[in-house]
């Protein structure tokens, strides 16, 4: 069987709850990799630069950028935030599933470099239920906040692009149901090209003449 994990694209709302919903899936399974990405924005607090984020300055992501060193990047809310290109390609091979949280016109341009993508989409029950979710989180000032509740209507205009739906109404379910999806997606004809030209070359022999 081919080895190669699956690139597995996260997005969602902010405040949505998909930062939990990750360090669930890591801890509960030992064969996901997850992506950290590259920030301009400031450190929340609590945040530690090389694991919620690499922090860097304009100046260094751009240089980032010139140098290839990004599979993607995107502005979202006035900040840059992209996925350094190494980590993902190396634990790939590695037949890790790696996981990218990241914002929705990242994870469109990973689909068209990778169509063999899966992109899930995770969304609180109800748009007020996020909006309390954000105000309760109490990281971001209410002006921040307004731009993210602005970024997530924008947003809720392409979810229907993605693969799968995930309502996070309860983690640990939804969890599951996410690692169920990544799992089904291993099974995928184009995962095993290797297998498949093998068995049917084999097959052949059965052929009548
Ligand atoms: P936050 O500031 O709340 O940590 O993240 C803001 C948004 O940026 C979220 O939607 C998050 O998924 C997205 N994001 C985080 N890292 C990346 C990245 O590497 N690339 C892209 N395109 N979006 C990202």
């Amino acid at each position: 069987m081919d080895n190669r994990g699956v690139l597995c694209v996260v997005s969602g709302f902010s405040g949505a709850g998909k930062g939990t919903l990750m360090r669930r899936l890591l801890s509960e399974y030992d064969s996901y990799a997850l992506s950290v990405s590259a920030t301009t924005r400031q450190p929340r607090e609590g945040e530690a630069d090389g694991r919620e984020y690499f922090f860097k300055t304009n100046e260094e992501f751009e240089q980032m950028i010139r140098d290839g060193e990004l599979l993607e990047y995107a502005k979202y809310v006035d900040h840059y935030y992209g996925t350094p290109r190494s980590y993902v390609m190396k634990n790939l091979e590695a037949g890790k599933d790696v996981l990218l949280e990241i914002e929705i016109q990242g994870a469109m341009n990973i689909r068209k470099a990778f169509p063999e993508a899966l992109l899930i989409f995770v969304t609180p029950p109800s748009a007020e239920e996020l909006r309390n979710r954000l105000i309760g989180r109490g990281t971001e000032d209410i002006g921040t906040i307004e731009a993210r509740l602005s970024r997530a209507s924008e947003e809720a205009a392409g979810m229907d692009q993605y693969d799968y739906l995930v309502v996070n109404d309860q983690v640990e379910r939804c969890a599951e149901e996410m690692h169920g999806i990544i799992q089904a997606a291993h099974a995928r004809m184009n995962n095993h090209l290797a297998f498949v030209k093998n068995i049917q070359e084999q097959m052949m022999q059965y052929k009548k003449a």
